[in-house]
């Protein structure tokens, strides 16, 4: 594996490969990897010639009040990481090199990016959507691969590469949880071990709902209270936002069905955790 810090080194190995017609599959992170973000190496890995993984902690997806300057980084540990699944270039930018003066540019996907994170994180997925859209642009023609963890990520960077016609092929990947069913995260450093403990009542409340919509439960409103009531029992657990929406248009539903998506965002002391089920299949834990 070759680590490399420009955008004109990785544009200039990514032209090399292309002559030798080489696939790319495009791994975006901001580091601190665990087996979630190494699922999509991997996965990566398997459907192309060669696996790019970038690393670089976004300061466009943060806002003033959030966790910027305390995100976990152990750069190291990631650089053995990311080889030991299969990355080719690791890609780790500094913040200088991706932006040598203020950002004036700025995607905005509408309409998806308003609602549940995006009331909570105004800024966010303009954020994210910037950044990815320059990555896009560094690498190219290739496969990129994202988590359904961040599933409203997801459909918005769907959504801006059909968009602006970006010839990437973007693939969502299955939610990597631990052995009580957390969902994996470089936020789960930030909770203390009681807090921990209760964090796995994210996904057992998933799966209380996935049992009373399998059941034969249809009705959104009363799944949605179901879960709140759920999380009522969690002293730690203070509730951003439960929500059934359509999986692709993120609007809420009034009725549940093969596309329907159950969202939730939970505050854990200083940790913002989500997840997220089709609401027929269940978290798949
Ligand atoms: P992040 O470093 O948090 O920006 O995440 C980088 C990528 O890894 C995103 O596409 C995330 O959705 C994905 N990811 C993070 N956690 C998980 C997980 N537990 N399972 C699957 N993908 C994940």
């Amino acid at each position: 594996m070759k680590t490399i810090t420009t955008s004109k080194q990785l544009q200039q190995t990514i032209d090399e490969l292309r002559i030798r017609r080489r696939s790319i599959g495009l791994v975006p992170t901001m580091g601190f990897l665990h087996d979630g973000h190494l699922s999509l190496v991997r996965t990566a890995k398997l459907e192309n010639d060669i696996v790019v993984t970038t690393i670089f902690v976004n300061p466009l997806q943060f806002s003033e009040s959030e966790d910027l300057a305390t995100y976990p980084q152990d750069i190291e540990r990631d650089t053995q990481l990311a080889s030991e699944a299969g990355t080719d270039f690791l890609f780790t930018p500094t913040h200088e090199e991706m932006f040598s003066e203020n950002v004036l540019t700025s995607i905005s996907v509408t309409e998806i990016s308003s609602a549940l994170e995006g009331a909570s994180r105004p800024t966010h997925f303009a954020g994210v959507a910037t950044i990815v859209a320059k990555l896009f642009n560094i690498v190219g023609n290739c496969s990129a691969y994202f988590g359904e963890k961040d599933w409203q990520q997801l459909q918005v960077i769907k959504r801006m590469a059909i968009d602006l016609s970006y010839r990437v092929e973007v693939k969502g990947c299955p939610i990597v949880r631990d052995s009580d069913g957390l969902a994996l995260s470089s936020r789960n450093v930030y909770l203390t071990k009681n807090q921990r403990s209760e964090a796995a009542n994210i996904p057992k409340t998933l799966i209380k709902a996935h049992e009373m919509i399998r059941d034969g439960e249809r009705g959104p409103n009363n799944v949605k209270q179901a879960v709140l009531t759920h999380f009522e029992r969690s002293p730690e657990i203070e509730v951003d936002y439960v929500e059934l929406v359509n999986g692709e248009t993120l609007q809420v539903t009034d009725q549940i069905d093969e596309r329907t998506r159950l969202l939730v965002a939970v505050k854990i002391g200083t940790a913002r955790l989500i997840d997220n089920m089709n609401a027929l299949k269940g978290p798949s834990i």
